[in-house]
């Protein structure tokens, strides 16, 4: 089976490469690049991609996908064919199901799920068992059965010695440890950001130290130990400038923000929306124009959606006790675009941050367009305007604050492995 992509504007960060070529994709594989016209397209399926971009397809490194446990609001059926739809080839799901990816026969049963899904899924292990914070899971086992990172996103590990010690394992099997930076004892029953907006509506804030003093923290342990640390859905000022300061210093520590934490303010919360509520919270302006500067100065190294599908009975209810989490799949390369339009990201800023760079820092497949590699690609047509309708998501969950947003720019076709 070959597929002849012609007349695109390919970018391809990975080998400085943004110009008008065509690719050549056989058995699943990126065959071949050429000037425009220059390659023979002999029994080979052909995509007429003028006007549009060709990019290695998009890599999310971190979504909720809710099997097992909570198949009502996400399953990995749903979950790869929004990923698919929003232009992803790729995406890493977290372990806080139900039971927690804590053991081998968790991975195994996702991979398995997977294995005929839209989008490729590497599921990321739990550092402590349960996620509980006690006691660390076997990461061996975890490695073994196909996890690159683990986490225990959703939740903080609060104890210092547990982190150290999983940052020191981490190095045997050269796992990613991917931080959800939250100290508990500060963010403790909050529902947003702290500060003006949360004094006017009356609702418990969440500092920025409760970010912050993790990151710090977390910094620290990784200098002392060697191991390879990722900063999870970065929203503050504090944490952008520990991060920029810690990459200096030759730390190994890399970053990921999320659409919204550029996008939105704290004000989006105004009228109890329970739409905008996430954890951590939206910040101030200060916050979004700290972490548009470390998008653009890299300081900040992957765009991610933190796509957490919740039901809208869920989220429709009173503000304290909504759960935390929007969908993202289906919209991120639009708001990213935006960034883009904005004149705030280059289009290979944009493609290094939400492909090559997460692909770098999993050591995955994807995240180039060179010959022979996987032929995970990406079309976009980035003057198509359109209008987010959440009713329209391929995500079993609706629970977005974008909907009804006019955005400009799509992808239209998601390659993974040669597969249209
Ligand atoms: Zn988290
Ligand atoms: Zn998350």
């Amino acid at each position: 089976m070959k597929i002849l992509i012609k007349n695109g504007h390919i970018i391809d960060p990975a080998n400085k490469v943004d110009e008008m070529l065509d690719i050549l994709v056989s058995d699943g594989k990126i065959a071949k690049l050429g000037k425009p016209g220059s390659l023979s397209a002999d029994n080979a399926q052909v995509i007429d991609a003028a006007g549009r971009l060709v990019v290695p397809g998009l890599i999310d490194m971190h979504v909720h996908l809710r099997e097992p446990g909570f198949e009502y609001k996400e399953t990995i059926a749903t979950g790869t064919a929004a990923a698919k739809a929003g232009g992803f080839t790729s995406i890493c799901c977290m372990p806080n199901t139900n039971p927690v990816n804590d053991n081998r026969s968790i991975t195994e049963f996702i991979l398995s799920q997977a294995r005929d899904a839209a989008a490729r899924v590497y599921p990321i292990g739990a550092i402590t068992k349960g996620s509980k914070g006690e006691e660390l899971a076997e990461m061996g086992e975890l490695h073994a059965a196909g996890c690159f990172a683990v986490s225990d996103d959703g939740k903080p590990v609060m104890n210092a010695s547990m982190m150290r010690r999983a940052l020191e394992y981490s190095k045997i099997f050269d796992m990613l440890i991917i931080s959800h930076c939250e100290d508990s004892s500060l963010s403790g029953t909050g529902v947003m950001n702290e500060g003006v907006v949360s004094t006017a509506l009356g609702l418990r804030g969440i500092p920025r130290a409760a970010e912050d003093v993790m990151t710090a923290r977390d910094i620290s342990l990784a200098e002392l130990t060697g191991g390879r640390l990722h900063i999870a859905h970065v929203s503050t000022a504090g944490s952008v400038r520990m991060i920029r300061d810690a990459k200096a210093r030759g730390v190994k520590v890399t970053a990921e923000t999320c659409p919204h934490y550029f996008t939105l303010t704290d004000e989006a919360v105004r009228g109890y929306n329970t739409m905008a509520k996430m954890n951590p919270p939206l910040r101030t302006a200060d916050d979004v124009a700290a972490i548009k500067q470390g998008l653009k100065d890299g300081t900040i190294d992957a765009i991610v959606t933190d796509h957490a599908p919740h039901g809208m009975d869920e989220k429709s209810g009173e503000f304290d006790y909504a759960p935390f989490g929007i969908v993202g799949l289906e919209t991120s390369l639009g708001l990213t675009l935006k960034l883009v339009n904005d004149g705030i990201l280059t289009l290979s800023d944009l493609v290094t941050r939400m492909s090559t760079a997460p692909a770098r820092i999993l050591k995955s497949n994807g995240g180039t367009l060179s010959a022979a590699a996987v032929a995970d690609i990406t079309i976009i047509d980035p003057n198509l305007e359109w209008t987010v309708d959440a009713s329209q998501f391929k995500s079993k969950s609706k629970n977005t604050p974008f909907n009804g947003w006019k955005l400009k720019g799509k992808a239209v076709q998601t390659m993974v492995g040669g597969r249209l």
